[in-house]
């Protein structure tokens, strides 16, 4: 089982007044302490540990004077495994070990050559079985169809406003998820009209055609602008908008945005930490003025990333068995710094959770934080709650985030996952190539939606088959297979929908199974609506539809 670090749920509760943040009811409880386990299939926490220390952990200044002058000696012969490699290791020869975070942005939607910006050969793909991996909407079509319903008992229950209405989508992949919502939402007419416009922010400019091809058609044209790209749905001739970031997307007071993030929030760059005992006379060195002390002290370090040296072996560097070491080995590995860097000094102190991390964990305590997550939920709750910078009268809309994470509250650690063609790699071989991911913090993303708007509380999360079975996904699923079975009568085509019938049942039991490792159990739904002190659950996180 992981270790988990305990967290202060109830204080964290307790600071957000009017109980704005809902959990599931007691009977919905979630089942979430093997969760992490499950993902990691089998790996026991000191092998997943040294996953991401490369089993070597230098002190930091000895360390990056090897790391140097590795770099120095070999500059001309080394062979690094991508070009992104290269230049990673170029840049830190220059500026020193690089945070997690810089490292994760780079490798997933740098420039030169990032997973999704990139380094994707031609005819490769991220997604489906020949690509790296699969996503719930990539495997159902009643997926997506489903997330549409529940926007639509949203808008329902928020009193069927007639226009303003906004699709927003972030990280949206080949755009499958947004074509099933949208061909669903045309079944609600009245809902469909009242949409204004769709936006897909979206990195990245191949993924971006894509989507383009499968919601507007190949020769729709697309036009660029100082927002971004747009052209015209095939569905319901609707503006559809492509941003890089969701900043760009204008904020309105008279808007209702309806925000959907699948698998998007794991692949935003987090940084890493870990807490160290700094003697007496060191503590006094690294800390200000103020907090100046004559005991050891408690202090947290980053874990920054450095090239592993020359020469390195699977074996060397200790790969752990949980990593298939089908890569060559990885170019580069976690240190941990000696010195407090500035995030170091000003992340793990941002909330009360990891504070008392401090108290409840001590020493080798472990962290991982991802500000750019906090930025986003507290964009969206700004959309629908209103804030100082965009006061809004009636908040309106709902914000449905699907990812993997915690659901207990706990802070995630250790967690960061390379991903190649459907197997766990090292996250540091091949950059750009790999697949990078991490566990979403559910509780972080709740509290800075909370802390960013008056006008919004929070629930959930719940676990993906609990929100999809509440959702009804065995009628719709049901009612696929009943459609197929009487056209396969009508057209004799026996053996055809046979197997058909077999797929869609497939499809749907692995979305909702909560069996270890199972899609239903390691996957969680947190949803983001306007502030109403808890009366009204939204369906799929113990409530009913309302409003028809
Ligand atoms: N939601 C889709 C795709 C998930 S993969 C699905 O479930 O199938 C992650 C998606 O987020 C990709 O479309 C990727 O290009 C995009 N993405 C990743 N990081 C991003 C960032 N920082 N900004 C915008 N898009 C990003």
């Amino acid at each position: 089982m992981r270790p988990v670090v305990p967290l202060p749920l109830r204080g964290v509760q307790q600071r957000f007044a009017r109980r704005k943040w809902i959990t599931p009811r007691v009977g919905q409880a979630l089942q979430t302490s093997h969760l992490s386990s499950a993902v990691r299939s089998g790996s026991s926490p000191n092998a997943d540990r040294k996953s991401h220390l490369g089993g070597r952990r230098l002190s930091g200044a000895a360390h990056l004077r090897n790391q140097n002058l590795g770099l120095e000696d070999v500059e001309d012969v080394r062979k690094w495994s991508t070009p992104l490699a290269k230049q990673l290791a170029d840049a830190i020869s220059m500026t020193g070990p690089i945070p997690l975070a810089s490292f994760m942005r780079m490798c997933l939607t740098g420039d030169v050559g990032g997973y999704y910006t990139g380094a994707i050969q031609e005819n490769r793909d991220q997604f489906g079985l020949k690509g790296d991996f699969v996503t719930s909407p990539e495997i159902s079509q009643v997926f997506g169809e489903l997330i549409g319903v529940w926007f639509v008992t949203e808008w329902l229950a928020q009193g069927r406003q007639r226009q303003g209405v906004e699709l927003i989508e972030v990280g949206p992949g080949r755009g499958t998820l947004m074509d099933d919502m949208l061909r669903t939402i045309q079944s609600f007419p009245a809902m469909a009209n009242s949409i204004d416009a769709i936006y897909m922010v979206e990195a990245s400019a191949e993924l971006r055609l894509a989507q383009k091809k499968l919601l507007c058609g190949e020769d729709a044209p697309m036009t660029e602008s100082k927002v971004g790209y747009h052209s015209i749905c095939k569905y319901t001739s609707l503006p559809i908008v492509w941003t890089e970031t969701i900043k760009s997307i204008p904020i309105s007071p008279d808007k209702m945005p309806f925000i959907i993030a699948h698998e998007f929030f794991d692949a935003l760059p987090i940084h890493a930490f870990e807490l160290i005992t700094v003697p007496a006379s060191n503590a006094k060195e690294n800390s200000s003025p103020s907090t100046k002390t004559t005991s050891s002290t408690l202090q947290w370090r980053e874990l920054v990333v450095t090239p592993t040296p020359p020469g390195s072996t699977h074996d060397s560097l200790r790969t752990p068995s949980t990593q298939s070491r089908s890569t060559p080995p990885p170019d580069f590995q976690l240190t941990r710094s000696d010195q407090p860097t500035r995030h170091a000094l000003y992340l793990p102190e941002s909330s009360p959770r990891y504070r008392a991390i401090k108290k409840t964990v001590g020493p080798g305590a472990l962290l991982e934080i991802c500000p750019d997550a906090s930025l986003y939920a507290s964009d969206f709750a700004a959309r629908i709650g209103g804030s100082a910078k965009h006061p809004k009268s009636k908040p309106s809309g709902a914000a449905l985030i699907l990812d993997y994470g915690p659901g207990d509250g706990t802070v995630p650690m250790n967690s960061l996952r390379g991903i190649r063609r459907h197997q766990r790699v090292s996250p540091f071989a091949e950059p750009g190539l790999t697949d990078l991911s991490a566990d979403v913090d559910f509780a972080a993303i709740a509290e800075a939606a909370i802390n960013a708007s008056e006008g919004v509380e929070v629930h959930g999360p719940v676990e993906q088959g609990v929100f999809l079975e509440t959702m009804g996904i065995k009628e719709r699923a049901d009612m696929l297979v009943n459609a197929a079975a009487a056209a396969a009568k009508s057209k004799s085509d026996g053996g055809g929908s046979e197997k058909y019938v077999e797929d869609v049942r497939k499809a749907w039991n692995r979305l909702v199974d909560r069996g270890p490792g199972g899609m239903g159990k390691v996957y969680k739904a947190l949803a983001i609506l306007p502030e109403n002190d808890g009366r009204r659950r939204p369906v799929g996180f113990g409530g009913d539809v309302t409003g028809q």
